[in-house]
């Protein structure tokens, strides 16, 4: 597969055209930001750790039944994905309240959730990814209800595969962020999944292992990564 231009540079991937139209590049940097962009370092060896992580657990989840656009590692930063059309909204599921949940609605932070809270919200840094509902996804023409209904159905999907495969390796998956795209009219997995999209904490002693590290300033981010990929098998080199 041939890398040609650049399509588009994200906050920290890049995506690159291939010559097969149905195919693109993602390329995994070592940029980590957070606060809509406020905060951005660059941090040793985070672009190989998401790529490997993001591959294991995509692998994972097809192997799950649900559908994704990854299609195979190229390198120790790029992985061959579909070229999907991106639905412009960020799926949200929480089995811990920490974070936004906390702050908005007061409740105590770390306190389960049961059944896991399920959120919409609009893929938009200008606007700071604002909370929305279905109502304005069908009115602004966002996805269609049969796509809303497979983007929560398959979020949901996700956290039964992830919940047990974080708990089998002494971790609780707090909450994470997915993004779905169309590809030949299927909807399907898009995006990331690594701890720079999810919080996980030690089951043990609620260490964070995720990029919390980094928006609080705690240090030992990529560490961290690392001892999630150790502790799930991941080979990182
Ligand atoms: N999240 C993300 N990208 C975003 C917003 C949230 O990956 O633009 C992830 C975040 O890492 C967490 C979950 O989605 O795992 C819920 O985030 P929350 O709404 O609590 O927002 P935050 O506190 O991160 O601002």
């Amino acid at each position: 597969m041939e890398k040609r231009s650049e399509l588009y540079a994200g906050k920290a991937k890049s995506v690159y055209y291939t010559d097969d139209p149905d195919y693109l590049i993602l390329q995994f940097r070592n940029d980590t930001s957070a606060f809509d962009g406020e905060k951005v370092e660059q941090l040793e060896r985070k672009g190989m750790v998401n790529n490997k992580f993001n591959a294991f657990i995509m692998q994972t989840l097809e192997q799950a039944g649900i559908p994704t656009h990854f299609e195979r590692l190229l390198g120790d930063d790029e992985s061959l994905v579909k070229h999907m059309e991106m639905i412009p909204v960020e799926c949200v599921v929480r089995n811990v309240a920490a974070g936004s949940l906390v702050r908005r609605l007061g409740v105590e932070d770390g306190m389960s959730l049961n059944p896991p809270t399920f959120e919409f919200f609009l893929k938009n840094d200008a606007l700071h990814d604002p909370m929305i509902n279905e109502s304005h996804i069908l009115t602004f023409g966002w996805a269609s209800e049969e796509e809303i209904a497979q983007m929560k159905q398959l979020t949901l999907r996700v956290n039964e595969v992830l919940k047990r495969l974080f708990d089998e390796a002494g971790m609780l998956l707090v909450d994470y962020k997915l993004e779905f795209g169309r590809f030949h009219g299927q909807v399907i997995l898009g995006d990331e999944f690594s701890p720079d999209g999810c919080r996980l904490w030690d089951k043990q002693t609620r260490d964070k292992l995720d990029k919390d590290r980094f928006r609080q300033g705690l240090g030992g981010v990529v560490e961290a990564y690392e001892e999630v990929a150790r502790r799930l098998g991941v080979v990182l080199d």
